[in-house]
């Protein structure tokens, strides 16, 4: 049977927080409990400064600085997601960009979805995993970055998405969330290539493009049709070489997806977040 567990309010996100100050966060792989609150509590009491989140949108000056301070400002719902062992990828790795795709009206849903969740978060395997395809990047081309526009994403959001997109021809593309989606066991990650500054490189589709011009095994046929050019086709492999040098298994329907692990090892060692 599985554990529910709830956040209490501030108090306790008071003293976790306090907690990690002094004692840092637990990095524990261990399987986790399956139950979040969820916005209805969250947004109550939210703890994200607003200001801060501004700021960052705004201005890419001293993108690593303000990035770091936002680290500091997790949400509730984002420290609940500390406890059950996830870690933020931020905390692995401050030089990583971080936009996620769903906590803007970016998306094919054209709502934010994600509230309270504003930065990636993985398993620690995972993110030790980013840590060292970003190392790699950064020593093959030091003018890029890797741009993660999701990690962890609750499986409530799926069943969202999967609303949208059954029996359309945009169904393959997004898991159904009764097996789940990688995503939902913190395995999973989207991601992109981009100069420090945040200008994203031109990988021939933007991220959940829902069509076949974003399959690796299409592309090179794509090349020859002239859909493809040569230079979104190598953006699109320096990204794939280094993330599977890390260790990363990539899809072959789209370029941005990659998982941690397979999934018979994903189910054997975590636990689906709700
Ligand atoms: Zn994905």
């Amino acid at each position: 049977m599985r554990k529910r567990r709830k956040l209490q309010g501030t108090r306790r996100a008071g003293l976790i927080a306090a907690a990690i100050l002094v004692f840092g966060y637990a990095t524990i792989d261990a399987p986790s409990t399956t139950n979040l609150s969820w916005a209805d509590e969250a947004t109550e009491s939210s703890s994200v400064d607003s200001t801060l989140v501004a700021r960052l949108q705004t201005d890419d000056e001293h993108r690593g600085e303000k990035q770091s301070e936002y680290v500091r400002a997790l949400s509730e719902l984002e420290l609940g997601l500390q406890e059950l062992g996830l870690v933020n990828v931020l905390d692995v790795d401050p030089t990583l960009l971080v936009e996620l795709k769903y906590a803007s009206e970016d998306n094919f849903m054209g709502a934010d979805v994600y509230g309270d969740l504003r930065t990636a978060f993985l398993r620690p395997s995972a993110a030790q995993k980013l840590k060292k395809a970003h190392d790699l990047l950064k020593e093959r081309h030091p003018e890029l970055r890797l741009l993660i526009a999701d990690g962890f994403r609750p499986r409530r959001v799926q069943h969202r998405m999967w609303e949208i997109v059954r029996d359309t021809p945009m169904q393959p593309y997004v898991a159904n969330p009764h097996s789940g989606s990688i995503h939902n066991y913190g395995a999973a990650v989207d991601l992109t290539l981009a100069l420090a500054d945040g200008t994203r490189l031109d990988m021939g589709t933007p991220i959940d493009h829902f069509g076949i011009l974003a399959q690796p095994r299409e592309e090179q046929r794509f090349l020859r049709e002239g859909k493809l050019t040569e230079e979104q086709v190598a953006n699109r492999l320096i990204l794939r070489e280094v993330m599977t040098a890390a260790g990363f298994i990539h899809l072959p329907i789209e370029w941005w997806h990659f998982d941690a692990f397979d999934r018979a090892t994903v189910r054997s060692r975590y636990e689906i977040i709700d």
